[in-house]
């Protein structure tokens, strides 16, 4: 299955909305809780939940 999205910058292969990389489901994407995804995107987010976390430690 494939999908469009409005959002999609496809000359940069970046969200538009997010202006961040696009991982359809991602936080702030217009598919969160939405859809069901992948384990490959899943582990996307839940790599970037850990960026998120090791970002705020660092910041202490
Ligand atoms: S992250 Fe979500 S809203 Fe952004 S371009 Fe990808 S699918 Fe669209």
């Amino acid at each position: 299955m494939s999908f469009s999205c409005k959002n999609y910058d496809y000359n940069n292969d970046k969200c538009l909305m997010l202006k961040q990389d696009c991982i359809p489901g991602r936080p702030g994407c217009v598919l969160e809780g939405r859809v069901t995804l992948s384990e490959a995107l899943t582990d996307r987010i839940k790599g970037l939940e850990q960026q998120k976390i090791s970002c705020k430690t660092d910041k202490k």
